[in-house]
């Protein structure tokens, strides 16, 4: 058996200056996605779909390649020629032909310079090569379907968990499927459709419902006999046609099945529409019930959220509204993930360890498509701790795979450790901040810009969990994106839709 596989995935936060080249794609800090050899060797024995595609392939005794490994934080659109470099290299794979299978790792909310699906489109030109090997694609939670990305798939699969804990148990439910369809054992057939919904994303967490149902209802079906059962809660930040909500179901030939289940899931979201509304509370108000919340009996940690600015949501993480409010009223114990600036790291770096130095830091990156900028802040602190950047996740979510916040200080203000960093990084993992030498248990309070993935490696650490509304692209009032070009009406911009 001959399989290609290949990873292109990028979120796109179609409001975000975070600008997305080719180097966007390295995750490991590096020029350029890494393809080939060295791409199976950062991502065999990960805990990622990839990590499980190989897993397959090598299990399956077959001869494989990986044609690229493409992951970048999400930001803007993606340029194009970042695009199609990456898109020339799983062609020319797939050109190359003698496949009995392909095995895509995509993540299903691509927007670039020039189109609104990039994976689609990515589909479409890789069945105008070859119109017959069958297709698995995996898909992330957070995918914004179009027609082409599953008319041009024979199977399709979803995460299951926010935070995406199941990476790698999506690319073997994707795999599997797909093994079972070249041995003559299953004859995949899909249904799909969407409604016109945008959860919000601090709703979204499959610890919370009612997500958590939904989700439990797509394993009942895979275990009543769906290949897969997908529910994409949807990216909102992208002002495309088809941001929302929507299922995919994939059943052995029993295309009535599929579309009774796919009705099913959709109603049921549908009908609990109105819990999937994020109730915001003023920034004041949030510091200061966490204020109150510890003593010298009650010593933390708790958490507070800076979650209008998370890089796995397209932010570029140098807002300070938050931590502003949080030193003005004087929070003590705090550690702070973090601020990026990297000219802010090279002036601490220059400094060196244990100088003290008042400096701006963040409010530098501009931000047309947010109605509010957010300002500089002025910090006076010692530096710390000077590190690398890089660190392996310690999981459960993407377990193994290397990490690289660039450059990075840690400034203690007194009441305040600040993690500033040069690369974009979501604190999803334990590591992120032990690699920079804060014991998140010994601190009274933990600032983090994360809205449901540091759940996965902190969330049972947490005493409590604070959610701030700061400012930032991934701003939680969605009536401050400017939609031109998403489908209308919708909910709950639109209050009185009816499907
Ligand atoms: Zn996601």
């Amino acid at each position: 058996m001959r399989l290609l596989l290949a990873m292109m995935k990028h979120e796109t936060n179609t409001f975000s200056p975070v600008f997305t080249d080719l180097s966007r794609f390295s995750r490991a800090g590096g020029n350029e996605p890494d393809t080939g050899p060295a791409a199976i060797a950062a991502y065999r024995g990960t805990g990622t779909v990839t990590g499980a595609y190989i897993e397959i392939a090598e299990c399956e005794g077959a001869q494989f390649d990986l044609a690229i490994a493409a992951d970048a934080w999400p930001s803007g659109p993606v340029e194009d020629d970042a695009y199609e470099a990456m898109t020339a290299v799983i062609l020319d794979a797939v050109q190359r032909g003698g496949w009995d299978g392909i095995l895509l790792d995509l993540h299903g909310a691509m927007v670039t310079r020039s189109h609104e699906d990039g994976e689609g489109t990515l589909l479409a030109r890789i069945r105008a090569i070859d119109a017959k090997t069958p297709i698995a694609v995996s898909y992330d939670m957070h995918a914004n379907l179009y027609p082409e990305m599953v008319e041009h798939a024979n199977v399709i699969a979803g995460y299951q968990t926010y935070p995406h804990i199941d990476m790698h148990g999506t690319g073997r439910r994707a795999g599997d499927a797909l093994m079972r369809m070249i041995k003559g054992q299953a004859k995949p057939t899909t249904a799909w459709g969407n409604v016109p919904m945008l959860p919000h994303v601090m709703r979204q967490g499959t610890a919370d419902e009612p997500n958590r149902s939904l989700q439990a209802r797509c394993q009942a079906m895979e275990a009543e006999g769906a290949l897969c059962a997908s529910l994409f809660v949807g990216f909102p930040h992208a002002d495309i046609a088809n941001a929302g909500l929507s299922v995919v179901i994939t059943t052995d030939n029993d295309l009535a099945l599929a579309e009774r289940w796919r009705d099913e899931l959709l109603n049921i979201a549908w009908a609990q529409r109105e819990a999937f509304v994020y109730q915001l509370e003023p920034l004041e108000q949030s510091v200061a019930r966490a204020k109150a919340m510890t003593d010298s009996t009650n010593p933390g940690p708790v958490f507070l959220l800076d979650h209008y600015d998370n890089a796995a949501s397209g932010g570029p993480m140098d807002t300070t509204r938050v931590l502003a409010e949080i030193m003005r009223q004087q929070l003590d114990n705090v550690a702070a993930f973090g601020i990026f600036d990297p000219q802010a790291v090279q002036q601490c770096i220059e400094a060196g360890i244990g100088a003290t130095l008042t400096l701006s830091i963040g409010g530098k990156q501009k931000m047309p498509m947010c109605p509010e900028p957010s300002e500089p802040l002025q910090v006076t602190g010692r530096v710390k701790t000077l590190f690398d950047g890089k660190y392996r996740a310690k999981g459960p979510m993407a377990a193994g795979t290397q990490q690289d916040m660039g450059h990075a200080v840690v400034l203690d203000t007194g009441r305040v450790e600040i993690v500033l960093f040069s690369r974009h990084v979501e604190p999803f993992d334990v590591n992120t901040l032990l690699s920079v030498g804060i014991d998140p248990m010994q601190k009274r309070y933990v600032m983090l810009k994360s809205r449901i993935h540091w759940r996965a490696g902190m969330s049972h650490l947490a005493k409590a969990v604070v959610e701030c509304a700061g400012v930032g692209v991934c701003t939680s009032d969605y009536s401050q994106h400017q939609f031109k070009r998403l489908r209308r009406p919708i909910y709950p911009l639109d209050p009185q839709v009816s499907r």
